[in-house]
């Protein structure tokens, strides 16, 4: 038995044999023509593979669209275009010019800072090779399965997940790849077990062989022994009784035994995870993150965002959508916005950020208070620390509404905000902040990093960073008492809340709206109906 490790990209066990995909390129057949016919011969094949890949976007679930829609705008993407006549000009063939582009091009990508833009290096190998394959003759080379296994390989792109039939990959591992990547994120999706990372050793002896993968720990046994496998083999009969019996909660109003009514909201980040989210029976988005809207290197407007909010609306069909306004910093790296300081976590961040940049603050403002007219949005701000700072972001969105008066757009006059309590300060003075906004919304993953100087995302200090601490639930008491005082409703949108056990303690301390990530809302949900 080989014990292989690497990271979990998608939670899940599977039992089967392995089949490897080898992509070693087989070679350039073709007879390389004159510069002036490789050209025309590439642009043809850039023709048809825009062609293909339009036609996997209309194949693809209403989650994965945008992958083949990038993959396409990558085909158009004039840097790409020019690198790849240059190649040509210098005497290469359409494929290889095509394939040292490519090569060249995602080794750009993947030396950029963002992990999620470093991720889309795939896309852009993905979508030339789709080129490269067309030039060449050769067929594309899809994953052809016939018969369910784990596919192992050295990088699994978008397009092979969602050309197989989803009941013939038992489990992915690869020996790259990462987590944020869009193959990973499909997975998840699909609900496809998943192990990136796991180091290139295993690729040569895995082929045939038998397997148990977990994709909630990161790893894959080759050749298991029969106490392994008998292992894996109870633990997925055991998953899928509970996952039978989680569904049939799905449009279960969720109560406590004594009739508390308790209202599960989800953490969302796209009107495409608003949709998932909406079908687990999440009563509403607590928390939609949109900083995730600049992940993609760019700035959108107002009118874009505009868009982007009401199809978010749209998305949760009629039940409320909290918008947090863009949380920029430390974790959450935007190229070109994030400053650059020694000490991020404590510097210029989330809200501040917004403030001292209001032509990237203004404009989201704008955006949200016209989707507001549209339907029940609400508007969070992240990081606050002292009522001044609450102010000064009260006082940006009545600038906002004044543009919006002067321009006669229709925007909502009235909106309900939140302050997120997430930095100790704000939880001290929860007093002071509740009689300045509409709701709280206790952010547990900061207040837990800050409360105990512990970095939220450095394994180093993972110890020091606890899941449940007397410190953070004394702030969190404080932050109840004073919402309730002040009559206001509080939520929890911090990972914790997805925690069974801490959700039901939330309950019992008085908070009855939690936002997690849709995958946990039913087990959560299980954890209050079964609450005295
Ligand atoms: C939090 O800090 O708990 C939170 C919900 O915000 P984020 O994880 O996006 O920082
Ligand atoms: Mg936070």
């Amino acid at each position: 038995m080989l014990h292989i490790s690497g990271t979990a990209a998608s939670g899940g066990l599977a039992v089967g044999t392995v089949k490897r995909i080898n992509r070693a390129s087989s070679g350039l057949t073709r007879v390389v023509l004159d510069p002036r016919r490789e050209k025309a011969l590439f642009e043809a094949a850039v023709l048809l593979a825009k062609d293909e890949l339009a036609e996997l976007e209309q194949r693809a679930s209403e989650a994965d669209k945008d992958i083949f829609l990038f993959q396409r705008v990558m085909l158009d993407d004039q840097g790409l275009l020019d690198e790849i006549g240059q190649n040509i000009r210098a005497g290469a063939g359409g494929a290889a010019a095509v394939e040292k582009a490519a090569e060249v091009y995602a080794g750009r990508i993947r030396s950029i800072e963002n992990e999620y833009l470093r991720a889309r290096a795939a896309d852009v190998v993905d979508a030339c090779r789709r080129v490269v394959n067309i030039l060449d003759g050769r067929p594309r080379e899809t994953l052809r399965l016939d018969s369910p296994c784990i596919v192992a390989a050295d990088e699994i792109y978008p397009s092979d997940i969602v050309s197989v039939d989803r009941g013939m990959i038992l489990g992915i591992i690869t020996a790259g790849g990462s987590v944020q990547g869009h193959a990973a994120i499909i997975s998840r999706t699909m609900g496809i077990p998943a192990v990136v990372q796991a180091g290139e050793d295993f690729l040569e002896v895995c082929d045939g062989q038998p397997a148990a993968l977990d994709g909630f720990a990161g790893e894959m046994f080759l050749c298991p022994d029969d106490a392994t496998r008998a292992r894996f083999l109870h633990r997925i009969k055991l998953g899928k009784r509970q996952e039978q019996t989680l569904e049939k909660l799905r449009r279960a109003e969720c109560t406590t035994q004594s009739g508390q009514r308790v209202y599960l909201l989800a953490n969302c980040s796209s009107p495409e995870d608003i949709e998932l989210a909406i079908e687990k029976g999440a009563d509403g988005v607590g928390l939609l993150r949109s900083e995730f809207m600049l992940m993609a290197g760019r700035l959108p407007g107002e009118e874009e965002q505009y868009c982007y909010y009401v199809s978010c609306l749209a998305a949760a069909g009629g039940r409320p959508v909290t918008v947090r306004t863009f949380d920029i910093g430390a974790d959450k790296e935007v190229a070109g916005i994030s400053q650059d300081e020694d000490n991020p976590a404590l510097g210029v961040r989330g809200l501040r950020l917004c403030l001292a940049n209001p032509d990237l603050f203004q404009p989201q403002l704008r955006a949200l208070l016209r989707a507001a007219a549209k339907g029940p949005l609400k508007i969070m701000f992240p990081m606050v620390s002292t009522p001044a700072e609450m102010q000064a972001a009260l006082d940006a969105l009545e600038t906002a509404r004044e543009t919006l008066r002067k321009r006669n757009v229709a925007f909502a006059e009235t909106v309900e905000v939140g302050t997120m309590i997430e930095t100790p300060a704000a939880a001290l003075l929860a007093e002071p902040l509740a009689a300045m906004c509409s709701f709280f919304s206790i952010g547990t993953n900061d207040l837990t990093q800050y409360t105990h100087a512990a970095d939220r995302v450095n394994p180093g200090v993972a110890a020091y960073y606890p899941v449940s601490s007397p410190a953070v639930t004394q702030l969190i008491r404080m932050t109840v008492q004073a919402a309730q005082k002040a009559g206001i409703p509080v939520s929890v949108c911090g990972e914790s809340a997805a925690d069974p056990a801490l959700a039901a303690q939330y309950v019992r301390m008085g908070i009855h709206r939690l936002s997690m990530a849709a995958p946990s809302l039913l087990e959560v949900k299980e954890a209050i109906l079964n609450m005295e």
